[in-house]
């Protein structure tokens, strides 16, 4: 049964491995939400730990450090940096943000290990597991490559094929490959010890069964989990990068990296309170409440594709050791796209977070607006730059900054820069203070059920009202016959602004500070917004710089250019040299007459989207080539190029014309085409030899 309404909060947010910049399908699946939510706990006065860090074991790590020529450790250290300082720039208000190679993750994990162990939770088995001899080493998860059973990818890794889907075990890849040195594997025997989720399955079909609440696509998750039959996982594996398995003559092997990263978040936490109190004294109330008087609830933020770990494998651990709270509630969210697309790290299709914050400064905000307005909440949502020009532009610029932008320059004009006073209010007023009043009620309550969304568009129906309720009242034509009818307008206006800058601090931090700076509001929460009378008649109001400003087209078009240039530049990349072709003899070779032409007249051949048909002069005779080079070059651009030529090429028929012989051209990497030319002038019908 959820629990409701409780005084403390843990809440975490996915540990990200340290192999890589954070992109905003990691912002949309997990980071934001969780900080909305948090901060939104905070406003309404709750205890809250918000806790998260980067995973730096597991074989993603030690994949990456090979790629880029460094130690897995110059690896974690390096995106450590730069993951937590955009984290911190985009507002994230992390309470600690950790790593799970600190001793104090070791050590935690080590206990709750060996606990399991001296439990007899585990299950020792012994398997034949693929080995590279030539690496020494066993093959686990992605250090092992084959063809899928399943679609037939020939790169389908040993633990998920990822054109189909499916998961996999290395056992069941055809024609299995090592990608530490591309030898075919061996089959050896090796220990390892086993969490039976399949004897435990009643207990977690009962946690499971009693969160009927969790959102459809995670609920639903679990529930084919459970349909399919749990089975027993590995706690253990063969690796030398991660933590030692804390069992005696266990040489070489380390724990799973989906055993101890989820017991990163409590030692997150024990390490939170060591940067704070230089000791871990006061964890327990976070994790095991029983021990520290009242409630906790525990909520796991998460993308889609760690459903599993979250809702079964790590509360199995957790009800094994038996002292913990089990997570509340998992409100993963799914996938983000973008423009089209599918997110991609190996393919460089991504906005990376640490580059948008460095191109686009002061637009935190709009980043944190946009991708909670389109988050991928209950289905796989898009990401394009221009949605996010049209909502900045229209919504953030053209209703709430607008709103507040005349609150306050009305005031400036009219009330001498303070808040006036409110007179005797009419219908229309008291209507306006009557939905006021009703909203943050409506948007706590989409708030506690997840539904980030939903709270934003409210937030926004807000900032409607206020646009409305100016629109409606006119003080800019009232203060013409009536000015102490415009002090009470803008009173109102004035109010109404503090309770949206309240309400929207979850979603805008930024901008709501911003906003209460130039109202005078500070120490308000949320059981303040509502209230129509937040700002006492004479405090200052200050004139501020606009909240938000328009994106104009050239700033978009730069930013999809750039998508596509980073894709292209990643494909080049990933593109090696033709090998070589199968001997042959200095005789073959001379067979062949090529000879040095200068090409007269070009012309495209109709109808043929490749063809250019050229007129060229090998000194004897002219002669007539069609060339497939009109995608590359314009008629006009080959007139008097000297061109290498096969001169002694069979005459072909293309497009019902003959053509003599061949042009020679160079294709460069990316596929583009060039010509062949000789160092000096030579002659006409000067042989290559
Ligand atoms: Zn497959």
């Amino acid at each position: 049964m959820p629990i409701s309404n409780p005084e403390r909060y843990t809440v975490t947010a996915a540990l990200i491995y340290a192999n890589g910049p954070i992109h905003i399908g990691h912002l949309a699946g997990c980071y934001v939400p969780a900080d909305i939510y948090v901060r939104y706990l905070r406003a309404s006065g709750k205890e809250v730990a918000f806790i998260s860090g980067t995973d730096e074991h597991g074989v993603p790590i030690t994949i990456r450090a090979k790629k880029e020529g460094l130690t897995p450790q110059q690896v974690v250290d390096k995106y450590y940096e730069q993951i937590d300082a955009s984290f911190k720039s985009l507002g994230i208000s992390f309470d600690v943000y950790s790593r799970t190679s600190k001793p104090i993750h070791h050590e935690t994990s080590r206990e709750i290990f060996r606990d399991l162990y001296d439990k007899k939770v585990f299950v020792e088995e012994t398997t034949e597991q693929y080995y590279d001899e030539t690496a020494q080493q066993f093959l686990a998860d992605r250090y092992i490559v084959g063809t899928c059973p399943v679609c037939a990818n020939p790169n389908a890794y040993g633990d998920q094929c990822e054109r189909c889907g499916s998961t996999l075990s290395p056992l069941e890849l055809k024609d299995p490959r090592s990608t530490l040195s591309g030898a075919k594997p061996v089959l050896k025997a090796t220990k390892n010890w086993y969490l039976p989720l399949n004897k435990m399955q009643p207990d977690i079909e009962a946690y499971v069964n009693g969160h009927s609440e969790w959102k459809t696509n995670v609920f639903g998750q679990c529930q084919s989990w459970l349909k399919d039959g749990l089975k027993p996982r590995a706690m253990t594996r063969d690796l030398d990068w991660g933590i030692k398995v804390p069992v005696e003559d266990t040489e070489g092997k380390v724990l799973y990296v989906w055993f101890e990263a989820p017991i990163g978040y409590i030692s997150a936490t024990k390490d939170w309170l060591i940067q704070k109190n230089g000791t871990d004294e006061g964890w327990k109330k976070w994790w095991q409440p029983t021990n520290g008087g009242g409630e906790t609830k525990l909520v796991h933020f998460i993308g889609k594709d760690n459903i599993v770990f979250h809702c079964i494998i790590f509360p199995a651990m957790l009800m094994a050791e038996g002292n913990y709270i089990l997570a509340d509630n998992v409100p993963a969210n799914e996938f983000m796209n973008l423009e089209g697309d599918k997110i991609s790290t190996s393919r460089n299709w991504a906005v990376w977070l640490h580059e948008y914050l460095e191109e686009l400064p002061d637009k935190q905000d709009v980043l944190r607006y946009v991708l909670t307005a389109n988050a991928p909440e209950t289905k796989d949502s898009e990401f394009t730059w221009k949605d996010f020009q049209t909502r900045n532009n229209s919504e953030l610029v053209g209703i709430y900054g607008n709103f507040i932008n005349r609150a306050v320059v009305l005031t400036q004009k009219f009330c001498e820069g303070k808040v006036p006073q409110r007179g005797e209010l009419q219908e229309i007023d008291q209507a306006a203070l009557n939905d006021l009043a009703a909203f943050p009620a409506r948007i706590a309550e989409s708030m506690e059920n997840y539904r980030f969304r939903e709270a934003l568009s409210l937030i926004m129906d807000l900032a409607r009202t206020g646009n409305k309720y100016l629109a409606d009242t006119q003080p800019w034509h009232v203060i013409k016959t009536d000015p102490e009818r415009v002090n009470t307008i803008l009173n109102i206006a004035l109010q109404i602004s503090a309770t949206l800058s309240i309400v929207s601090e979850p979603v805008l931090p930024f901008t709501a500070a911003k906003i209460q700076e130039q109202l005078g509001l500070s120490g308000k929460n949320w059981q303040d917004a509502g209230n129509a009378d937040l700002l006492p008649a004479g405090q200052p109001v200050l004139e501020g710089k606009l909240l938000f400003e328009k994106i104009e087209d050239s700033l978009i078009e730069k930013q999809v250019q750039k998508l596509h240039d980073a894709k292209r530049l990643n494909e080049l990349e990933g593109k090696t040299v033709a090998p070589v072709k199968p001997e042959i003899q200095f005789e073959d070779f001379g067979k062949m007459d090529i000879r040095i032409a200068t090409i007269l007249e070009a012309e495209n051949v109709p109808k043929s989207k490749k063809l250019l048909k050229l007129l060229i002069d090998i000194g004897s005779e002219q002669r007539t080539v069609l060339s497939g080079i009109s995608e590359h070059f314009k008629a006009e651009e080959v007139i008097g190029k000297k061109v290498l030529y096969l001169a002694n090429l069979a005459p072909r028929k293309m497009m019902g014309m003959e053509s003599q012989g061949m042009i020679l051209m160079a294709e460069d990497r990316d596929g583009s085409l060039a010509f062949v030319q000789p160092g000096k002038d030579v002659w006409n019908g000067g042989t290559v030899n």
